[in-house]
């Protein structure tokens, strides 16, 4: 189970490949080798664990992604429940450390189109945006305020 791609519409466009980069990332980790009984190394048939988002928004002007990795049962009549254990662990904190470099990448990328962006205020809101997409988001408040 991964459900990352259920969650990314809760970020706008420009940051949608970030949330794909991740996705490949925990796919990757879902079907990773992993040390059977016969002290093997296996590749599973089945994902190693759950990736289960519980959020994914735009905080402060970047994106935020809280997950959980899950172990799954399916996994304890193949691997050593302890082997199990002790890798997830591991990929559970590169997982982690992707999610963090994502967020502090995000700081730098127009959340609207993806381009080279930074941190400016729009109204009360602190937005990671490109010039153009900036200058368009003080325009359409800009029409919002006259029309009031
Ligand atoms: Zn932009």
């Amino acid at each position: 189970m991964n459900n990352l791609q259920e969650h990314k519409d809760f970020v706008r466009p420009g940051w949608h490949f970030l949330v794909d980069a991740l996705d490949n990332f925990v796919k990757m980790k879902q079907r990773g080798y992993l040390p059977s009984k016969n002290g093997k190394f296996e590749k599973p048939e089945k994902d190693l664990f759950d990736f289960d988002v519980l959020q994914l928004k735009e905080k402060h002007s970047k994106i935020r992604i809280y997950s959980d990795c899950l172990p799954v049962e399916h996994n304890w009549e193949i691997f050593d429940q302890e082997n199990y254990n002790d890798r997830l662990g591991p990929i559970q904190d590169e997982i982690y450390g992707f999610i963090q470099a994502l967020e502090a990448i995000s700081g730098f990328i127009c959340e609207e189109c993806g381009q080279r962006g930074e941190m400016c205020k729009i109204g009360n809101w602190m937005k990671t945006y490109c010039s153009k997409c900036r200058d368009e988001a003080l325009s359409v408040r800009g029409l919002i305020e006259n029309n009031s």
